[in-house]
C-alpha cells in the first residue's frame, strides 16, 4: 500500500518503533513496567489497520482483563477512527475462547446456549459429585477438589492426561475418577467452567483441522499483552493459532509474572524463542510513567529477586517524590490516615480517579470502605468478583440466568425458594428424579410435576406461578429493554421485597446493590450479552462514571497506572503474604517481591507505603511486623513519615541503617525492651503499648501471633 499518514508513530522512540513495524515474523519485546509495551501493541494494531495489512476481524489480540481490552480499543479508536469497527477478536483469553466454542459447539459435544458456570457453581456441582461418591467433604473438601481440578486445567490436562500418582492424591485415589465424572456432568448440563473455555479450543483444534486451518487463514497477526502469565494451556491455544501466520508479538516482563499460584509460567517467555524460531526480540530501556525516585526504589527492590532475567530502566524525568513509607498503629488509623491524605489531595484539585488504593488481600478493602463511606468520598471497588458474588447478585443473577435459559439447572435450583415459597427439600428432590428421568432441564421437570397429581396442591401451584412467571417474563423479554426486564423480575419475583422487608443492617445495601446491579447491565446489548460478560469478568466496574478512587488488590493493578498509589498494609504475614511463604518457599517469596514491584511501578508521581503495627483478625488484635520489603528499599529514595491520623508520634525522621540491621525493627520483636534503640515512630509505638496491652491482652503475640492469621485467599483477585 501506498505510504499511509502516521501521526502515531511520530511519538515513539526507536525501539517502540521497530517493535511496531516489525509485522512479519514472531516478536518478542521484553520489557519493563511502564515503557510502553502495552502503547506498543495498541499501536501496532493501529498501524496494522491503517496500512490495510489486515482487517479488524483478521487480528487476534489478548489482553489480561476485559477493562484492558475496552481501553486498547479506545486507544486504537483515537488513532484509526473507524477503521476499528469492534475488532471482534480482541479481548481475555476467555473471552476469545468463548467466542470460538461457541461457534464450534458441536464439535466438542456441546449444545448452542451451552452456560458458563462460576466457581459458586463450580463448587455446587463437585460437592454433589462428593456426596454421591460418599467422600467427606469436611475431609475433602470440595473446594479443594475444585482447585485441584482447576491446576490441572491451566496445564492443559484434560482427565485422560492427568498422571496416575497426581489423580491419586485427592480422596485416596478417587481424584481423577473424580474430574472426569465432573467433565461428564458438565456435559450433561451442557455447561462449562472457566477452565474448559480453553481446554475444549485446544481439543478442538486438535481434533479438527480443518477448523484450526479455517483460523489459521483468519488470523493474519496476533498479539497478547502480558504475556508473562499465561499458563500451559493459554500457552497452548496460543501456539496452535500461532502456528498458522506465524505474525505473533507477545509482550512482556519476567518481573511482573504474577500468577505462578494460578499456574502461570514465566517460563513461557524464555520458550518463546525456541517455539518460534527466527523470532526478534526488542527490549524497550525508557520507563515514561513514574518519576525517579519511584523508580528506583522499585528497580532496587526487585533486585533481591534471583530469578531474572535482567533489565535495564531508566526514565528521563525528574527524580519526583520520594516513596514515603508511614508507619500506623492499627488497620482503623492505616485507613484513617489514607483516607485524610485522599481528602487533602481532593481539595488540592486531583481527580479521585488518579488514585488508588492497592492492597494484598481483598480483606483489607473493608476497612477502607467503611472509612470511605463515613468520609463521603467516592470510591470503587476494581477488579474482582467481589461485587458481583454478593449473596444477592448471585441471586438476582440466577433469576436472569432462569428466563435467559430454561435449562440452567444450578441458577434455577439457586432461586427456586428464595424468597422462601414453601418448597422443601423433599419437593426439589422430587424434581431433581423427575429431570435425571426424563433426562430434561429442572424447569421441564417442573412442568410435567406439576401436570400429575404427585405434589400438594399448595405446593404445585407455587411452582406453577413461578413457571408462569418465568414464561411472562420470556415473553416480555421480546419487547421490553434487558434493563427493564431485570427491574420487572426482582419486583414480581418478590425478591426486592423480601430485602425490603428484612430487618438485618445489611438489607439496605443489599438493596442499593440490586439497583446497581441494573445500572451495571445498561452498557449491554441484551441480557444474553450482560450475562455473558458476567461470567467473564474478571474486573467489574461497579459504578457510573463518577469520580472515584480506585480500590483494587495488587493482582489487579497490574497494566494500570495512576498519579498517586496508596499502598497499604507491608506487614510481614500479609506481605509477603504468609500463605506465599508457607506453600511456595522461596519462589512464593520472589513472587510477593514482583508483586510488590507492580505496586510501585503503578505510581506516576507518588507512591505512599503503609504498615499498621497491629491488625484485628477474626476479631483477635495480632501485633505485626514491617514488612521485610520495606527494609530493601534504598534509603535515598525512600522518605519515612508520621501518621497524620494518630496523636502527632515523635517520629524525628528518618531511622536509616544506623538503627542497626533494620530500620523498621522487624527482627527485634515489634513490642518489647528493643524500643531504646528504635527511631521515632516505634518509640511512639512502645509508649502507646502499655494502655492497649491492657486492654486487649493479645499484643505481643509476636511473630507466631502475625503468622498465618491472614488466611484470606493468596491471590484475592
Ligand atoms: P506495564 O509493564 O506496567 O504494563 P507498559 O510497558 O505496558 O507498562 P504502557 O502502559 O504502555 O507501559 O506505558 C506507560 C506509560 O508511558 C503510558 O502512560 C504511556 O502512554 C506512556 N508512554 C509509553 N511510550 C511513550 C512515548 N514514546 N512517549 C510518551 N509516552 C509514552
Ligand atoms: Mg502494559
Amino acid at each position: 500500500p501506498a505510504a499511509p499518514e502516521t501521526p502515531y508513530l511520530s511519538g515513539l522512540n526507536p525501539e517502540q518503533r521497530a517493535a511496531v513495524e516489525t509485522l512479519e515474523g514472531p516478536l518478542l519485546v521484553l520489557a519493563g513496567a511502564g515503557t510502553g509495551k502495552t502503547r506498543v501493541l495498541t499501536t501496532r494494531i493501529a498501524h496494522i489497520l491503517a496500512t490495510g495489512r489486515a482487517y479488524p476481524s483478521q487480528i487476534l489480540a489478548v489482553t489480561f482483563t476485559n477493562k484492558a481490552a475496552r481501553e486498547m480499543k479506545d486507544r486504537i479508536g483515537t488513532m484509526v477512527g473507524d477503521l476499528v469497527e469492534g475488532m471482534p477478536w480482541l479481548g481475555t483469553f476467555h473471552a476469545i475462547g468463548v467466542r470460538i466454542l461457541r461457534r464450534h459447539h458441536e464439535l466438542v459435544g456441546l449444545k448452542s446456549g451451552f452456560t458458563i458456570l462460576d466457581t459458586d457453581d463450580q463448587i455446587r456441582l463437585l460437592k454433589q459429585l462428593l456426596t454421591a461418591e460418599n467422600i467427606d467433604d469436611k475431609r475433602w473438601p470440595a473446594r479443594l477438589l475444585a482447585a485441584t481440578i482447576d491446576g490441572w486445567k491451566n496445564r492443559g490436562l484434560s482427565p485422560k492426561d492427568v498422571p496416575a500418582g497426581e489423580g491419586a492424591v485427592f480422596a485416596n485415589g478417587k481424584g481423577g475418577t473424580l474430574y472426569a465424572a465432573y467433565q461428564a456432568r458438565l456435559k450433561a448440563l451442557n455447561a462449562v467452567d472457566f477452565g474448559d473455555l480453553l481446554l475444549e479450543g485446544i481439543r478442538l483444534f486438535r481434533e479438527n483441522p480443518d477448523v484450526l486451518a479455517e483460523y489459521h487463514r483468519k488470523f493474519k497477526y496476533l498479539l497478547v499483552d502480558e504475556y508473562q502469565d499465561t499458563n500451559v494451556a493459554q500457552y497452548l491455544w496460543l501456539r496452535l493459532l500461532a502456528q498458522g501466520s506465524k505474525n505473533v508479538c507477545c509482550v512482556g516482563d519476567d518481573d511482573q509474572s504474577i500468577y505462578g499460584w494460578r499456574g502461570a509460567e514465566v517460563d513461557n517467555i524464555l520458550r518463546f524463542e525456541s517455539d518460534f524460531p527466527g523470532a526478534a526480540v526488542i527490549r524497550l530501556e525508557r520507563n515514561y510513567r513514574s518519576t525517579g525516585h519511584i523508580l528506583a526504589a522499585a528497580s532496587h527492590l526487585i533486585a533481591h529477586n534471583e530469578g531474572r532475567l535482567g533489565k535495564t530502566l531508566f526514565s528521563e524525568g525528574d527524580d519526583g517524590e520520594r516513596v514515603t513509607v508511614t508507619g500506623a498503629w492499627d488497620s482503623g488509623e492505616e485507613a484513617r490516615a489514607i483516607g485524610d491524605e485522599i481528602e487533602a489531595l481532593q481539595r488540592a484539585g486531583h481527580p479521585l480517579s488518579q488514585i488508588a488504593i492497592l492492597v494484598r488481600a481483598s480483606f483489607q478493602m473493608r476497612e477502607f470502605e467503611d472509612r470511605f463511606v463515613t468520609l463521603g468520598l467516592p470510591y470503587r471497588v476494581i477488579g474482582g468478583p467481589r461485587f458481583y458474588e454478593r449473596a444477592e447478585i448471585r441471586d438476582a443473577l440466577a433469576y436472569l440466568r432462569c428466563v435467559n435459559s430454561g435449562s440452567d439447572d444450578l441458577a434455577f435450583e439457586r432461586i427456586v425458594n428464595v424468597p422462601k415459597r414453601g418448597i422443601g427439600d423433599a419437593t426439589l428432590k422430587q424434581i431433581h428424579d423427575v429431570a435425571r428421568a426424563a433426562r430434561v432441564p429442572l424447569q421441564d421437570a417442573v412442568r410435567v410435576l406439576t401436570e400429575s397429581e404427585e405434589l400438594k396442591p399448595k405446593v404445585r401451584s407455587t411452582l406453577r406461578g413461578l413457571l408462569d412467571m418465568f414464561a411472562r417474563w420470556r415473553e416480555q423479554s421480546r419487547v421490553l429493554s434487558h434493563t427493564e426486564l431485570a427491574e420487572i423480575v426482582l419486583d414480581e419475583s418478590g425478591y426486592t421485597e423480601m430485602w425490603q422487608k428484612d430487618r438485618s443492617a445489611e438489607a439496605a445495601g443489599r438493596l442499593e446493590n440490586l439497583k446497581e446491579l441494573v445500572r451495571s447491565m445498561e452498557p449491554f446489548e441484551n441480557l444474553g450479552g450482560f450475562l455473558e460478560h458476567i461470567s467473564l469478568v474478571m474486573d467489574v466496574d461497579n459504578g457510573a462514571g463518577e469520580d472515584a478512587v480506585q480500590v483494587m488488590t495488587l493482582h489487579s493493578a497490574k497494566g494500570l497506572e495512576f498519579d498517586t498509589v496508596f499502598l497499604p498494609g507491608w506487614e510481614e504475614g500479609l506481605f509477603p503474604h504468609q500463605r506465599a511463604l508457607d506453600d511456595q518457599g522461596k519462589a512464593g517469596l520472589e513472587e510477593e517481591r514482583r508483586l510488590a514491584y507492580v505496586g510501585i511501578t503503578r505510581a506516576r508521581a507518588s507512591a505512599r507505603i503503609y504498615f499498621a503495627s497491629n491488625r484485628r483478625i477474626h476479631g483477635l488484635w495480632n501485633s505485626t511486623l514491617p514488612s521485610r520489603f520495606l527494609d530493601e528499599l534504598p534509603d535515598s529514595h525512600v522518605k519515612v513519615e508520621e501518621s497524620r491520623g494518630g496523636m502527632g508520634w515523635g517520629g524525628s525522621g528518618y531511622g536509616g541503617s544506623s538503627y542497626g540491621e533494620s530500620r523498621f525493627d522487624r527482627a527485634g520483636g515489634s513490642f518489647g525492651s528493643s524500643s531504646y534503640s528504635t527511631p521515632g515512630w516505634q518509640r511512639a509505638q512502645s509508649q502507646r503499648e502499655g494502655g492497649f496491652n491492657a486492654g486487649a491482652g493479645n499484643v505481643g503475640a509476636g511473630r507466631g501471633g502475625a503468622r498465618g492469621a491472614h488466611g484470606s485467599t493468596h491471590g484475592s483477585t
